[in-house]
């Protein structure tokens, strides 16, 4: 909109270099200046920059802002997890979880409000789509969580919130900028972890444009259980996948890719189901990382036994490929993976009322 302010958290490093030159004929040391006030000092007031002119501060107010999303609720797990749920407009909501352990803090990010892509397993997925996130509202959680963690730190940054990702690129690959750049975040490649359901055109982007940790929702070791639970792989089955990942890794120099694999009682975790993952994953650069699931009303799904997980994981070390079980965590405020609710109108149902299949309603900056 003409006039608008611009939310400087929407603008990576070179961005903001070229913001101030262009609106303010400033040197682009002003726009590093401000990058230390927003994301170091965590300022969002301009007349708080005390070593920037007077001048140039009223001239940015004009023309810009530092606006962040508005907590509407906030949860405190008896295990330290917090949750914010945060409004992102008038209707919609989003959530962002941080996770304490004691060697690392984990902020888990959301990229879009909702999903489109249907994961029969997850919560997210049954509220549907609405949009996607702007690089402020994604880098906004980040800024917002830091604000409100005080002296905690937030040492890793996962997208394993609400939404695909890889289905948000133009929005997402530029925030991730700023959680790497030394004047943003300062966090290391290996710190911020991009997980997708599998968007192979946009993995092999990625490995031409951004240098980040890739995790994978797997869930099954067959196409025929995939399709069910993971309905993209009907758009990209599981070798076109593996194939992705492994170029990623080629390209990025990188460790592994790390698999998601959510423990469902009765369909995906038989001695079968692990002997044909080691199949596909031995020798190659991957972990599994297996996700007790946790159960939302109107699942259909178990949780699988702690035994079953067990053996699981066991027959897959036996096989040479790395598996761990991940501990849950906040779980009594449904901060699990795969469970963030938020607010979402669903701008995906027709008419009738019936959804679309989950590739035909992928939103439009899917590239
Ligand atoms: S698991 Fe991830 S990709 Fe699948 S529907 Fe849920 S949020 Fe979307």
């Amino acid at each position: 909109m003409a006039g608008e302010r611009v939310n400087l958290l929407g603008l990576p490093r070179a961005e903001l270099e070229a913001f101030v030159a262009t609106r303010l004929g400033a040197k682009p040391f002003r726009a590093r200046q401000l990058m230390k006030w927003i994301y170091r000092r965590g300022a969002a007031d301009f007349a708080a920059m005390t070593d920037l002119a007077q001048d140039f501060r009223s001239q940015l107010s004009e023309v810009a802002r530092i606006a962040v999303p508005e907590i509407v609720a906030e949860q405190v797990s008896n295990d330290g997890t917090r949750k914010w749920m945060l409004r992102m407009d008038e209707v919609q909501g989003i959530e962002t979880v941080y996770i304490p352990e004691p060697d690392r803090g984990t902020l888990c990010i959301s990229s879009q409000v909702g999903c489109a892509m249907d994961c029969s397993f997850c919560s997210t997925a049954q509220q549907g789509f609405n949009r996607n996130l702007s690089v402020a509202e994604i880098v906004g959680q980040v800024w917002l969580a830091h604000r409100e963690l005080g002296e905690a730190r937030i040492t890793n940054i996962v997208f394993m919130g609400m939404g695909e990702p890889l289905a948000n690129y133009r929005n997402v690959v530029p925030a991730m900028r700023t959680f790497l750049d030394d004047l943003g975040y300062d966090l290391s490649r290996r710190r911020v972890t991009l997980s997708t359901s599998g968007l192979v055109p946009q993995i092999y982007k990625l490995a031409e444009e951004c240098n980040v940790a890739l995790a994978v929702s797997l869930h099954a070791p067959n196409d025929e259980l995939r399709n069910e639970l993971v309905p993209i792989n009907r758009k990209h089955p599981i070798a076109e996948l593996l194939t992705a990942c492994w170029h990623y890794i080629d390209m990025q120099n990188g460790r592994s890719v790390t698999f998601e694999y959510v423990m469902l009682d009765g369909v995906n975790d038989k001695p079968e189901h692990a002997r044909q993952l080691a199949k596909l994953l031995k020798g190659r650069p991957a972990k599994l990382n297996l996700i007790p699931f946790n159960m939302f009303p109107g699942t259909r799904y178990r949780r699988s036994p702690a035994a079953a997980i067990l053996k699981f994981r066991d027959i897959l070390n036996d096989n040479g490929v790395i598996a761990t079980i991940r501990r849950t965590r906040g779980d009594d405020i449904d901060a699990a993976c795969g469970q963030l609710a938020g607010r979402v109108t669903d701008r995906t149902l027709v008419r009738l009322g019936t959804k679309l299949t989950p590739v035909a309603r992928a939103p439009a900056e899917v590239r």
